[in-house]
């Protein structure tokens, strides 16, 4: 089992990405706190199997978090999955939107990395090796894509925190590295496709800009999770890992 024995703390995990990560590292062994908002969520999943634990937990909540990481102690890997697509040109993103996005799609990493990253020193400290997954996107730094000015620009910034908590903690044990996927078929994708004018063609729209001529499912997303929190991945930090069906050929 590639994560026997380690403990990994989850976020956005009620659905999606998160969800479908919580299940393929317990299904690897790990012991598994997975958190979100979505409390009917969370309950399906604990449902699922006794290597889950889950809580409610606001990543855009300092205290909570803080009493999460008393509660829980030490964790050999983070995976801050949490984030929002806003829709939109510069033209279109209220002062409001914008601190939205950013709170929860970055200043959230912020606040779980610094509340988290102590335990995980601790326990790096004794196994050697950390490691913290931080949600960015394809559409980031790496490349700029229509109406996604907030959601473009959060996710760069979560490129630039990786490398610099890659760089800061390097030598004692915690790797950092962000996750870059294309377009993904989740329930947020579902409901962007189902509110635009054209449904239809929303879909086909987001079908056509993969390069492989098709939305990614969650699991084409899930084995680089489990790599980038295994051992496997153990000489790799500060990287923004894309999976995204060719759209960066
Ligand atoms: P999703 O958007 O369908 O679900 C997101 C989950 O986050 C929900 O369960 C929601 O309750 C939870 N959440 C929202 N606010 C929260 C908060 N304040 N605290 C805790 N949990 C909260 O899932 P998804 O589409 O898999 O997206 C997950 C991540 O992957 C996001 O960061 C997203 O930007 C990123 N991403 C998604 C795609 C895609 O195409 N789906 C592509 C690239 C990156």
């Amino acid at each position: 089992m590639r994560l026997q024995g380690k403990r990994i703390l989850i976020s956005a995990a009620a659905q999606g990405i998160g969800r479908a990560s919580a299940l393929a590292c317990a299904a690897e062994g790990a012991s598994v706190i997975a958190v979100d908002i979505n409390e009917e969520g969370l309950a399906a999943l604990a449902a699922g199997g006794d290597t889950i634990e889950t809580h409610r937990l606001d990543v855009r909540d300092r205290a909570a978090i803080d009493a999460l990481a008393t509660k829980t102690g030490g964790f050999d890997g983070l995976f801050n999955c949490a984030g929002f697509v806003h829709n939109g040109t510069i033209l279109d993103v209220s002062e409001e939107d914008w601190a939205f996005s950013t709170d929860l799609n970055v200043t959230s990493m912020y606040r779980m990395t610094q509340a988290f990253l102590p335990g995980m020193l601790d326990r790096a400290g004794k196994t050697g090796t950390v490691s913290i997954l931080n949600m960015a996107s394809m559409a980031s730094s790496i490349k700029g894509f229509a109406n996604r000015a907030v959601y473009g620009t959060t996710k760069a910034a979560v490129i630039g925190l990786t490398k610099s908590v890659a760089a800061d903690f390097v030598k004692q044990g915690v790797r950092c590295n962000a996750l870059c996927p294309g377009t993904v078929d989740t329930p947020s994708l579902r409901g962007r496709i189902a509110s635009a004018a054209d449904p239809v063609q929303a879909e086909k729209d987001f079908i056509a800009r993969q390069p492989m001529g098709r939305l990614a499912t969650v699991d084409d997303i899930t084995p680089l999770v489990l790599y980038l929190l295994s051992d496997e991945s153990r000489f790799v930090t500060g990287q923004a890992m894309l999976v995204d069906g060719g759209v960066t050929i």
